[in-house]
This record gives C-alpha cells, structure tokens and sequence, in this order.
C-alpha cells in the first residue's frame, strides 16, 4: 500500500527510500506496473496552480514522487515521519539497475543523438535490455512515428528526455497507444548519466542545495526558480 501526501492539488507518494518507491509503484511480480511517474518539484505545483492543464498532468500520473527539498519538507511535516526526496535521476539508475533482474525491455528517448547512443552503450555494458532509442529532436509532424516506433519495440519502461513540459504531454499521447508500459519524464538525467553536464557537488546534495549549484551555474534558471519563493509563501500561509 503506498501513502499518498496531498500538496497544492497533487497526491505524491511518500516513501523512505528509492527501493522501497520502486517496490510498491513501479514494480511487480509480473513486470511493470503501467502508468506514468512524474517528478514534483515546488516550480511544478506553481505551475499548477496557474495552469489546469499542467494540473492535469499531474493528475493523471499513476506516481508522483518528491523530486525537491521544498515537497519532501511540507510532506514530513505532514505525515511526521521523514519523507525522502527522491531526485528524478537516481531514480531512473535505480529502476535501470532494477530492470536488469527481470529483463524487461527498456526504450530511451530523448537527448541530443549523442547523448542518447551514450546512454544506449553504457546501459548495455550493464546488462540492461535495451530494445530502442530515439534522439529528441524531432518535429510535431513526426512525432506518431516515434510512438509507432515505441510501441513496436516491445518497451515496458520507456523513459523520457525532451525538458518539461513536453515529456509530459509526449508521455500523455503515447501511454494511449501503449497501454501496458510504465513511462518517465527524466529531463536532463541522459546528460548527467554520461558525464556530459556535471551534477552538483556532493557538498550542495548533501545540504539540500542543489538547487542552488543550478542556480548559480545556470543562472536563466532564475525565472523558473521565483516559483519557490511563492511556494514557501503559499506553505507558510497554509495554502498550498
Ligand atoms: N531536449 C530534447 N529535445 C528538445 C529539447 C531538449 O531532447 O527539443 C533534451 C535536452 O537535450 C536535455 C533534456 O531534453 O537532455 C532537457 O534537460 P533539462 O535539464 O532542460 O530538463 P529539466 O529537467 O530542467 O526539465
């Protein structure tokens, strides 16, 4: 049974650890639980307040996770017991290293062409069974090629790089045509997987302040980031 936190509008699973998230949402004996994981972080429960189609979104996720100090936090205090953050990246090496066991055929898209045959071969080195990968330049135009792609692969993980929102509403058209697989939104975790973008020293991860490396390294970020100050504003004043 897993438990479910409401924040802001959105029912995010609360777990103590990675392996224990995979275990009541993601995996069974039989394979793949299908559906959808999104990782929420305080921009994205912004994002929903102002915007119903995002909200959407997050509510037809089959798991929500906490993938932000800022969630994780309000959903501790909620529940009174800790409430692990779960980051998007260390999730999908997780349930890679976890599909190994079971063999379930797993699809990459997303990332420049590059990256993605990176992720392709170093996965394979592992032992995970990877039966395709697209890169994720392509057009509107081209994109019911790609679902057909995805569907005649066989995948039952399919994970997601194309940037948020458009992995999301990517996932929502495919998972129609796809039924019985479990899809990701991982962002920029193909970049990070292969050394080629550089995540936050130990130092920041460790203290919570991720976030912050980020900012300072990217600072276009900043925009996107007001998002938390309204946030903490909203937690403190009991509305989200
Ligand atoms: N990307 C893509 N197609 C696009 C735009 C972006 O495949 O049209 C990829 C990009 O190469 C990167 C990932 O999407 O690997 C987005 O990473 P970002 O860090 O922006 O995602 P976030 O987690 O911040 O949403």
């Amino acid at each position: 049974m897993t438990n479910k936190v409401n924040v802001g509008g959105v029912n995010i699973v609360a777990c103590p650890s990675i392996n224990e998230l995979i275990d009541t949402s993601i995996l069974n004996s039989d394979g793949v639980i299908p559906g959808m994981a999104i990782a929420v972080n305080p921009e994205k429960i912004i994002a929903a307040k102002n915007d119903p189609n995002v909200m959407a979104i997050l509510q037809s996720a089959t798991v929500c996770y906490p993938d932000g100090v800022g969630v994780s936090y309000v959903m501790s205090k909620r529940t009174g017991s800790k409430v692990a953050r779960i980051p998007g990246c260390e999730l999908w090496e997780r349930l890679m290293e976890r599909s190994i066991e079971k063999n379930i055929p797993v699809y990459l898209l997303g990332a420049t062409q590059n990256t993605v045959a990176q992720t392709h071969e170093k996965l394979s080195v592992l032992g995970v069974n990877v039966v395709g990968f697209k890169n994720g330049y392509f057009t509107k135009e081209q994109q019911q090629l790609v679902i057909d792609e995805i569907v005649s692969s066989g995948a039952k993980i399919v994970s997601v790089a194309l940037g948020s929102p458009r992995q999301e509403l990517f996932i929502f058209e495919c998972m129609k045509q796809a039924p019985q697989t479990f899809f990701m939104g991982v962002g920029g975790t193909y970049d990070v997987f292969t050394g080629n973008v550089k995540r936050a020293p130990k130092l920041f991860r460790a203290t919570n302040l991720e976030w912050l490396y980020r900012l300072s390294s990217q600072p276009s970020r900043l925009f996107r980031q007001s998002n938390l100050l309204k946030y903490i504003y909203l937690y403190l004043t009991n509305k989200v």
